[in-house]
Parts: structure tokens; C-alpha cells; sequence
């Protein structure tokens, strides 16, 4: 079933009919809530945040974490998961309220599976992460980002907000390359195997995927001045995360002309389409400019389309069952090495 309300003469005027939308919006109600409540989270957000610099600065200088360059991102990570807890009731909310997916469970085992990767995550975080991240710090250091900067002089503000902005451009070219690299795309695949897209989808992520974001998309933090680069690290990675957890989940929006500055649930799940003409399309995690200015974006702003991977082999729960999304995910994990090897021969 293609969950698709299309209409091609929208979609063809829709850049020129931006200019006259925004003189007269009238964004339908649910879609005016929709914007209400997440302004509300971002007004929460931008008081609390200038409140969490000094405490995560002292946080790190207590504990040693810069000087050692151990974990340095530990608490960014830490504040990601809380942040994404923090935002499921909205979410399910939004869900319940707009599902663009409409007989899609809400507790489907394919969230069961996703919410298995959520909880995994910290592991692979110590296991697999930490190092890399260890290991790229000295070379950072050895190549002596931090004294190329000219950030160091602006107000940390100015500093993270530049930062924000690099790293999801960065981010935006990190997925190109997870599509394009046939080696890199056998573990994005599992991200995109979802069926049922759902707000813990963001972080269905291979250990491979998620080394090969940290490799292109976290350089930026390292233009900048460590007692600032862990604050904003926490910074990015939670409100990407919170944002990101919103155009993972199953809600039925396109944020009207905000479409044109963010992601939207609309445009991801696009990302996610298993349409053939949806391909390599809409790479953006936050600001959905990137795909416009190099003309990668799908312009049909109103289908919602099936999701997951045209690969009869990817690991799926036989089952809605605990032990089966289990199982799965043990697969996943070990499915893209099986795929590559089976390649070779
Ligand atoms: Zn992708
Ligand atoms: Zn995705």
C-alpha cells in the first residue's frame, strides 16, 4: 500500500508558489500544532542550553576528560539518549494524532528492534567508538586543527552555531558517501531496512555506518577550543538527535514552508522510499538546504511512500516477538560482512 496524496501540479510550482505562500500562509491546523509544539520544544531547548555550557565545561575539567582525551564526547552521547527519552511522549503524540503510515502499530517489533539498537548503542559507544575517537583526536591534534582557527575569538555562541551548521553539512556529505561507496552502502542498508519507520530508526545503525558518520561529519569539533568543543558537541548531538528522532517517526507532515529550511518527517521517510525514483534522494539530517542547493531533493512534498530496502536477504523478525527482533538484530550485525564476503567469491 503507497500512502500518497501526490499532486504533480503542486509539486512541479512549488518553488515559484513559495514566494506568494509566505505572504498569505494558511497552514491547516494540525500542521499549526504540529509547528506550536515543536517551537515550544525549541524555546525549552535554547533556555536550557546556555544553562548546560558551564556545567558540562566543569563537568569535563572535574573529571579530566579533554586533558586526557578520553570520552571527550561521553557526555554529548549521554545527553542525546536522555534527549531522546525526554522526547518520546511527544512524539507518540504526534504519531497517534497524524500517522503517516496509518496501520502501522505504534509498539510494531520493527520499533521493538530499533529500540534494541538504542539500547545496544552505549556498548558500541565504549566498545568501538571511544577508540576511533581517541585515535582521531591525535591526529587532530598532531596536525594542529585547533590553531588553524579563527572561531576561538567569537563568543561560544557564534562558535557552536558555526560549528552546527559544518557538521550537518558535513553530515549531508558523510550520506552521500554511505550511498554512493558500494562497500559503505551493504551497512547503511541496515538503517534503511526499516519497514516501519519509526522515532528509534535514527539510531538503527551498523557499528561500520555509525564510523563512517564520526570519520567526515565530527572534523568540525575539532576547529575548536576543547573547553568549547564538548558543549557543543553535546549540543549537536542532542538536538540532532531530538530532530532526527522527528523525521525518523511516523507523523504525517511537511511542515508547510519550513520545508524549504528543515527536514521534515515527509522528506525522510522519501529518504527511506522503496520507490526507485526516490533513490540517492534527500541525504539532509537537519537543514534540508544542502539537498536543495545541489539538487538532490525530491520535489513532491506531499507522498509518503513505503519504506525499507529492495534485498530479499536482509535480516527481518520472523516473528513480533522479543526473542525474534533479538535474533534479528544479531543478524544485522553480522549481515553486511556476509553480504561483502558473498560478494568476493
Ligand atoms: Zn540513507
Ligand atoms: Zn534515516
Amino acid at each position: 500500500m503507497i500512502y500518497s496524496t501526490h499532486t504533480p501540479a503542486n509539486s512541479k510550482n512549488d518553488l515559484s508558489a513559495l514566494a506568494s505562500s509566505l505572504s498569505h500562509i494558511a497552514i491547516p491546523r494540525s500542521i499549526s500544532t504540529v509547528l506550536l509544539a515543536f517551537c515550544l520544544l525549541g524555546a525549552v531547548a535554547l533556555l536550557l542550553w546556555p544553562l548546560m555550557i558551564e556545567p558540562l565545561q566543569g563537568l569535563c575539567a572535574a573529571t579530566n576528560l579533554v586533558a586526557e582525551n578520553r570520552c571527550a564526547t561521553a557526555p554529548g552521547r549521554l545527553l542525546g539518549y536522555i534527549a531522546m527519552i525526554a522526547a518520546f511522549p511527544a512524539i507518540l503524540i504526534l504519531e497517534k494524532l497524524w500517522p503517516a503510515a496509518k496501520s502501522q502499530n505504534r509498539f510494531s517489533v520493527g520499533l521493538l528492534v530499533d529500540f534494541i539498537f538504542f539500547c545496544f548503542s552505549p556498548v558500541i559507544f565504549i566498545a568501538i567508538i571511544v577508540p576511533i575517537e581517541d585515535l582521531l583526536g591525535s591526529l587532530y591534534r598532531y596536525l594542529g586543527f585547533s590553531k588553524v582557527v579563527f572561531l576561538g575569538s567569537l563568543p561560544t555562541a557564534v562558535q557552536i552555531a558555526i560549528v552546527f551548521v559544518l557538521s550537518d553539512f558535513l553530515g549531508w556529505l558523510a550520506h552521500v558517501i554511505r550511498h554512493k561507496s558500494a562497500f559503505v552502502w551493504e551497512f547503511h542498508k541496515i538503517h534503511h531496512s526499516q519497514e516501519e519507520l519509526n522515532y528509534f530508526s535514527t539510531v538503527r545503525l551498523h557499528p561500520v555506518d555509525e564510523i563512517a558518520v564520526l570519520l567526515v561529519r565530527f572534523l568540525p569539533f575539532a576547529l575548536l577550543d576543547a573547553n568549547v568543543a564538548v558543549p557543543a558537541f553535546a549540543l549537536v548531538t542532542s538536538l540532532s538527535r531530538v530532530y532526527t528522532m522527528f523525521t525518523h517517526s511516523n507523523v504525517r507532515t511537511n511542515l508547510g514552508p519550513l520545508k524549504y529550511v528543515l527536514v521534515t518527517p515527509q522528506s525522510h521517510r522519501v529518504h527511506h522510499s522503496t520507490r526507485p525514483e526516490h533513490a540517492d534522494r534527500n541525504f539532509a539530517n537537519v537543514f534540508a538546504f544542502w539537498d536543495f542547493i545541489f539538487r538532490t531533493q525530491v520535489l513532491d512534498f506531499d507522498t509518503y511512500p513505503e519504506t525499507g530496502v529492495q534485498d530479499p536477504n536482509v535480516p527481518r523478525p520472523a516473528r513480533p516477538s522479543l526473542r525474534d527482533a533479538l535474533t534479528a538484530f544479531g543478524k544485522m550485525l553480522l549481515y553486511p560482512f556476509r553480504s561483502l564476503r558473498h560478494r568476493a567469491h
